[in-house]
């Protein structure tokens, strides 16, 4: 099977609702998910990828721990995310939406409760920008995206930019 490739907008697997992942049962799948979603997180030098970006309806995503504060844990398998404290106001972009990078105001504490590849399960508290990194990717996992949380001026001004990912990167576009 070839690699996955990344999901841009427009692309309907980024808009459905993601099913858990049984550990045991699918640990082929889950590695060669993994690894496929690694490759492209480093090759696109991001911060995070969902599965759903990767063309996986599944309820997991990876951080690059490297540049958020994340007690050594990427891998985060059937999260369970509440969020707490008071709204932040960031800059936030994605790999499946390039090129737009808007202010996204979300809560600045996260507790996230997640399964590593053992199946074992661990909770993180976070904040600030890594708690803004896991709001992003758990909302991959419900069919958001960070575009859908601005307010509806800024949606309006990058409705064209939208339009124009879909053309360019879209399924009906002559690159994919
Ligand atoms: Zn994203």
């Amino acid at each position: 099977m070839s690699p996955r490739k990344l999901q841009y907008y427009g692309s309907k697997v980024l808009r459905n609702s993601s099913r858990a992942v049984d550990i045991p049962s699918e640990l082929e799948f889950l590695h060669s998910l993994l690894s496929d979603m690694l490759e492209i997180l480093k090759y696109e030098k991001g911060l995070g990828l969902a599965a759903p970006q990767a063309g996986e309806n599944v309820r997991l995503f990876v951080l690059n721990s490297d540049e958020l504060n994340l007690s050594g844990h990427s891998i985060f398998i059937n999260p369970e995310v509440t969020t707490s404290g008071s709204l932040d106001k960031d800059e936030e972009g994605c790999l499946s939406i390039p090129g737009i990078f808007e202010y996204v105001r979300r809560p600045l504490n996260v507790s996230v409760s997640a399964c590593d590849l053992a199946g074992e399960r661990f909770t993180l508290n976070l904040d600030d920008y890594s708690a803004r990194a896991v709001q992003h990717e758990n909302d991959h996992l419900d069919g958001i995206l960070f575009v859908d949380r601005l307010s509806p001026l800024r949606k309006r001004l990058v409705k064209k930019q939208l339009s124009e990912i879909k053309r360019e990167y879209g399924p009906h576009s002559r690159i994919l």
